[in-house]
């Protein structure tokens, strides 16, 4: 098989369900912000795989926990206890409000396994979950139906049942959806997909005490918030309110795949042996990749950095607005995952602009069809913010 860009583009084009549009680049090895393609030409990557790298490619530490750990046992089913996943269980525990933890292979996995057990917890005729429009939780059939978005549901109706969708910072709305049936609120604290639009913090408040005057569990999806992404470990801890169930995936395991869903002991028992399971989960590489992604962002100065260098992302980005303000009207976003909104001129063109970032090199994209999107590896520098933002006025310039 030719190894260029082209040859392999060509070669997957042929195999490959047309499920993605993909950029024409064969990424072939990556170290730090930096992505190499078949080519031989280099990306500045401000995507991380989509909030997964964040601690850029092929962290040398990561690298070496996954060496050492195929090397030791990379299998064994969930018959048996492994070291690795312990210890992922016990650092996720001691760092959060929770008390339990289920390990999966996958965002919509822990989605799935949330909503499971929320259904359980609740108990008999109480299944329905309220999520949000604007909302992404994941392609399974649950958690497709519980994504408040109508374009991913198109085609694979009927929807399942049990899933209703508010209009967005509207609590009198959520309110009105709530009756016996309901077991759930399931938000994420920011929407990612849905276009870097952050939950406003009295919204947010207020869907907690929804729950709370409804008996009904608030599930967090922080399966692109969590893990140092917004400058706290989990977006919640900044935002003042507490879930009863959360969910992590996307950068646990440093680009292995991985994902946690975590709740308080009172909900968690109700999962009981058999209740709930999986083949991969928990896989002892994948949980000590995370095992070791979460030592390195629990280290001391590591979340103060991300937060120090956000504060200088964002003064970039509001340059950028003042200096076009015919394309953007403002920036959005916390911490690490931030977003230019695009004046409806911006949005016209968002697509070409992300287009001619990636021929200039340089790797972000177009959320929500109203912002450009931008996830840098948490480990990013100032002089590659810099770069970057040259990179985005250039571009911008030509619109
Ligand atoms: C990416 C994402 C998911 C889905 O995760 P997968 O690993 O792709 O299944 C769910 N929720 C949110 C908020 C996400 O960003």
């Amino acid at each position: 098989m030719s190894l260029s860009n082209q040859g392999l583009a060509t070669a997957s084009d042929e195999v490959f369900m047309g499920t993605y549009a993909r950029y024409p680049a064969a990424m072939i090895s990556g170290r730090g912000c930096r992505l190499t393609d078949a080519d031989g030409r280099q990306y500045l990557d401000f995507l991380s795989g989509i909030a997964v790298c964040s601690l850029g490619h092929c962290h040398p530490e990561v690298t070496r926990t996954i060496q050492e750990q195929a090397a030791k046992l990379v299998h064994v089913s969930n018959l048996y206890y492994t070291e690795p996943q312990t210890e992922l269980a016990r650092l996720l525990v001691a760092n959060s409000f929770a008390d339990k933890v289920f390990l999966a292979n996958s965002g919509a996995e822990v989605n799935e396994a949330a909503i499971k057990l929320a259904r359980i917890a609740a108990g008999p005729g109480r299944y329905q979950v309220i999520s949000l429009a604007g909302s992404f939780h994941g392609r399974t059939l649950a958690t497709v139906a519980a994504t408040g978005q109508p374009k991913f549901h198109e085609g694979f109706e009927p929807m399942p049942d049990g899933f209703v969708h508010a209009p967005f910072g509207d609590l009198a709305a959520v309110k009105a959806l709530i009756n016996e049936k309901t077991c759930a609120i399931l938000c994420e604290p920011l929407q990612g997909e849905g276009g870097v639009r952050p939950l406003p913090p009295e919204y947010l408040s207020g869907l907690r005490a929804l729950c709370d005057q409804h008996e009904l569990f608030l599930i967090m999806d922080e399966i692109q918030t969590g893990m140092g992404r917004t400058g706290t470990l989990f977006a919640h801890e900044q935002l003042g309110v507490t879930p009863d169930i959360m969910t992590l995936a996307k950068a646990l395991g440093s680009g292995l795949p991985i994902g946690a869903m975590l709740a308080t002991k009172e909900i968690a028992t109700a999962f009981t042996p058999g209740t709930h399971g999986t083949t991969f989960g928990g896989n002892p590489v994948a949980a000590a990749a995370a095992v070791t992604t979460m030592k390195i962002m629990l280290d001391d100065g590591f979340l103060p950095l991300v937060q120090s260098k956000t504060r200088y992302l964002e003064a970039q980005l509001e340059e950028l607005v003042s200096r076009f303000p015919k394309l953007l009207t403002g920036v959005r976003g916390l911490g690490m995952i931030q977003g230019l909104v695009l004046s409806e001129a911006g949005v016209a063109v968002g697509g070409a602009i992300v287009k001619r970032m990636f021929e200039q090199g340089c790797l972000i994209n177009f959320a929500g069809n109203a912002v450009l999107r931008f996830l840098p590896p948490l480990i990013v520098e100032e002089s590659d913010i810099d770069e970057f933002a040259a990179i985005l006025s250039q571009v911008l310039n030509e619109f």
